[in-house]
């Protein structure tokens, strides 16, 4: 491998610009070479982070399909290994690195094996440089813009055997028509929308994933009816920040509309990640007091129940309105779910600022909540902060924190005991073979005994017992003359 530096390093600064220039709709296609650069080769890909990165790893997985690789069981099966990097955390960068570091026994062993790095991690300066000093395993490193570039690439490493680095820097497009390979038959995501204009100070995505900008609702829909003919029980509309969708297409309807149009189609089961508060409006609210295929749960990000820290956080809006949200969310749905994200340890966090975030938590009783404590981010405001706070008292408050939602976690599932309830089935559980597994309506993981039971089913079971996280029960039979 060259050491020469011919390849662009990613500029957070570049990524961080926005435009008003309107975002260029492109059709994916492939050459007739490309393919078949796979034939008889076979490919292997790992995925970490958020849906939208589970979502691109299945159109990786479709372009090296399109292009006749096949998929490979394990990596040291695989001709091509694709790593999905995630940046939102610290650790989840070091998990990737030490992987990709155990991949150099592989290349010495099979030569002509092709690693690729992609993802998050890919469109950061740092990451970048890191990744071609110190890891001379790795031929190719994409950004999240660059996916659609993987045959270019896989085509020129093959060739003139030297590594190749692609990383724009810049707002994005939108790519139709890309060939996907979803990893399940049951549930699918679906993207509405890509990247993010919201600049919360921690957070890395609005560099890493461009500007907000929505695909044409004719081509969401189209995409949500082929899953329909071909059997999915349940689309997830994705964006990093969903309900913003439309804003950018001038769209008065707004993801509500969209939300209402996708109902209109009858997949039976619709829900969608990750919703912004700022972003909540009534025409959302509206569509799901309609549309019983509309998922009775809602995710609402809370961050902080500080103003201070909110206001530090950039998220736009303050604990009273979050609350006032809430507030009515609870009285319009009341059948609804709540789950929410927390970050504990934001810089220079006090006491009484954690204290407020635990009474938001005792007013909303969420059903669940992701809490982490707070990561810097190489390059976003938050991680220039001062911050007096020790690693200790982080600690020491993410464990509040955490038996407090466990709590309220126990309660919530407590009202299902002895209910019967309609569960989407993902499988055996990953914990106890002798158990199925699936989801409710909102969102609560089922672990439940019953037989003849598929991927796919909608299984009606009786909730026996409620766990802090889970829900255990046991599944009706049919009656046999029905
Ligand atoms: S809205 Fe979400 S994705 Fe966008 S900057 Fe804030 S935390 Fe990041």
């Amino acid at each position: 491998m060259s050491k020469k530096r011919d390849y662009h390093l990613p500029s957070l600064k570049d990524a961080g610009r926005r435009s008003r220039e309107e975002v260029s709709v492109e059709t994916f296609s492939l050459s007739d070479e490309a393919k078949k650069l796979g034939e008889g080769k076979t490919y292997y890909i790992r995925t970490h982070g958020c849906q939208a990165n589970q979502r691109d790893s299945e159109t990786m997985a479709g372009i090296l399909e399109a292009m006749s690789y096949r998929a490979a069981q394990k990596p040291e099966e695989a001709d091509v290994i694709l790593i999905n990097t995630c940046a939102i955390r610290q650790n989840a960068e070091e998990r990737v690195y030490g992987e990709i570091g155990a991949l150099k026994r592989l290349k010495k062993e099979k030569k002509d094996l092709i690693i690729g790095v992609g993802g998050c991690m890919s469109q950061e300066e740092e990451s970048v440089k890191t990744l071609v000093e110190k890891y001379p395993q790795v031929d190719i490193i994409f950004g999240t813009h660059n996916i659609t570039s993987l045959p270019a690439l896989l085509e020129s490493v093959v060739k003139e055997k030297k590594r190749k680095v692609e990383v724009f820097s810049r707002q994005g497009e939108i790519y139709e028509e890309v060939p996907v390979t979803r990893f399940a038959s049951h549930k699918a995501w679906v993207n509405v929308m890509y990247g993010c204009d919201k600049f919360c100070t921690y957070c890395i995505v609005p560099y890493t994933r461009g500007k907000e900008r929505s695909r044409r609702k004719e081509d969401i829909l189209l995409e949500v009816q082929d899953l329909l003919k071909e059997g999915y029980q349940e689309v997830c509309l994705l964006g990093q920040n969903v309900n913003a969708y439309g804003k950018d297409l001038k769209d008065p309807d707004g993801f509500g509309g969209l939300l209402e149009e996708v109902a209109k189609t009858g997949i039976p089961r619709i829900r969608f990640m990750t919703s912004h508060p700022w972003d909540f409006d009534d025409r959302m609210i509206e569509a799901m007091k309609k549309y019983d295929n509309l998922m009775p749960y809602i995710h609402l990000p809370l961050q902080s129940g500080d103003d201070e820290i909110l206001r530090k956080m950039n998220r736009r809006y303050t604990s009273e309105s979050y609350r006032e949200l809430f507030d009515k969310l609870r009285r319009e749905l009341p059948h609804y779910a709540f789950t929410t994200d927390i970050i504990v340890g934001f810089p220079n966090e006090s006491e009484e600022a954690f204290q407020r975030t635990l009474d938001m938590v005792d007013h909303c009783r969420y059903d669940n909540a992701f809490t982490f404590i707070f990561s810097p981010r190489i390059g976003t405001p938050a991680a220039r902060m001062e911050d007096s706070v020790p690693m200790s008292v982080k600690e020491d408050r993410l464990q509040i924190l955490n038996e407090k939602i466990a709590f309220y976690a126990k309660e919530a599932n407590k009202k299902f005991e002895g209910r019967d309830v309609d569960v989407l089935v993902d499988g055996l559980s990953k914990r106890n073979s002798s158990v199925y597994s699936g989801y409710t309506p909102e969102n609560k993981l089922v672990n439940f005994k019953g037989k003849d039971i598929h991927i796919g089913d909608i299984v009606r079971v009786h909730i026996d017992e409620a766990m802090s996280f889970s829900l255990n029960g046991t599944a009706i039979e049919k009656d046999p003359l029905f």
